[in-house]
């Protein structure tokens, strides 16, 4: 396995590799993952086949931190049930809305409600706030990310008009799952969400951590593998960055090297994919998100949750983008994604692929 002699060679042809990495071995994953020499050619086929399928488009789209209450323990995350520091707030679906009306006229037409697991927000309440959204904005794509709840709320969400789920895996590996939760949490079960979610008719999302802590190029292989399973319509990956109120405060983050070459390798390998430049790269260096984007990352997620609560939404330690109206946050990453040479599609941003996939 960790013989990394065999040298990658696909050729200058990008879709060769393309071609390639859908079948490449464990050997070659890993070679990929652990060989700095390799990340010029990566980083160079990425960017070419994201061109090939989706031009110079960047997709927007709105996030809004609704709530900060969980009811989970990740010890990675900021805003874990036992982190008695933070200041929990929840946002009212009249609160919700004006988030929405506010980005509809700053030209948003995806709006992903994300929030901790709190269960204050009932199913009918959910339905509600997902049912008015849709009346006030047909022609809106509508996403959750509300962590693990049951098939039946998925189910109900979707009838209500929700059209896409994003729940992270956060690694594949069964044991390092369990090193990074407690122990009533589970990977087969947030497996089995993410099964739920497409077989009811989501667009989904999984994703990992980089760089979490116990995390070699094997697990990340796992990830690599868990997501040819799935075959899910976006992946969302950061790196860990740590929270100083955590018990994984002392932990290093994970690199931005290697948050880079695992974007060129998902863009490569899911060539279709959704794949977002995070908050998380920005804030581990200042211009991370152009740099994600420059290797294959297509997506762009500006903060419209209200001001006041932004910061409270403290996943890790110094995130970016609080405190920022939401048209400052748009027009700040706006000139970003320019400056990188990609333009900002404010139309719905899936059309593409269904041209390409039928
Ligand atoms: N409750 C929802 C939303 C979780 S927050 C859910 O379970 O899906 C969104 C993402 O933030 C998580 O999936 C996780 O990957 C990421 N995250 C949490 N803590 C982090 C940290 N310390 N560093 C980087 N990313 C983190």
């Amino acid at each position: 396995m960790s013989s990394i002699d065999s040298s990658i060679n696909y050729g200058t042809d990008s879709m060769a590799w393309v071609r390639a990495l859908s079948h490449a071995s464990d050997a070659e994953l890993y070679a990929l993952i652990q060989t700095p020499m390799y990340d010029a050619m990566l980083f160079r086929h990425a960017d070419a086949v994201r061109r090939i399928y989706y031009g110079t488009d960047v997709y927007i789209r709105g996030l809004i931190e609704f709530t900060n209450y969980c009811r989970n323990d990740c010890y990675y995350c900021g805003i874990r049930r036992s982190n008695g520091m933070v200041h929990r707030y929840r946002l009212t679906k009249a609160e919700i809305l004006t988030c929405c009306k506010d980005g509809y006229a700053l030209g948003f037409r995806t709006f992903v409600l994300q929030g901790g697991e709190d269960m204050a927000y009932t199913d009918k309440t959910l339905c509600e706030i997902v049912s008015t959204i849709r009346e006030h904005f047909p022609n809106c794509t509508i996403t959750l990310s509300l962590g693990e709840r049951t098939r039946e709320s998925y189910r109900l969400l979707y009838r209500a008009g929700a059209n896409r789920y994003l729940l992270r895996h956060e690694t594949a590996d069964d044991a390092h799952y369990r090193r990074l939760h407690p122990k009533e949490m589970s990977l087969a079960h947030r497996k089995s969400c993410l099964f739920q979610l497409k077989e009811i008719g989501y667009q989904v999302g999984a994703g990992f951590l980089v760089g979490s802590p116990f995390q070699t190029a094997k697990e990340l292989v796992s990830d690599l593998r868990f997501l040819q399973q799935l075959q899910p319509d976006m992946i969302g990956i950061g790196p860990f960055i740590p929270h100083s109120n955590t018990p994984f405060r002392d932990y290093s983050g994970g690199s931005l090297i290697l948050t880079l070459r695992m974007l060129a390798i998902l863009r490569l390998m899911f060539p279709y994919v959704l794949l977002p430049a995070t908050t998380a790269l920005g804030t581990i260096h200042p211009q991370g998100r152009e740099l994600g984007l420059k290797v294959g990352a297509n997506v762009v997620m500006p903060n419209l949750s209200p001001t006041g609560v932004q910061r409270k939404y403290e996943l890790y330690d110094n995130k970016i983008c609080t405190g920022e109206e939401s048209a400052q946050c748009r027009s700040c990453l706006e000139q970003r994604v320019e400056a990188a040479g990609y333009h900002v599609v404010t139309d719905v941003g899936d059309m593409r692929r269904r041209k390409l996939t039928k």
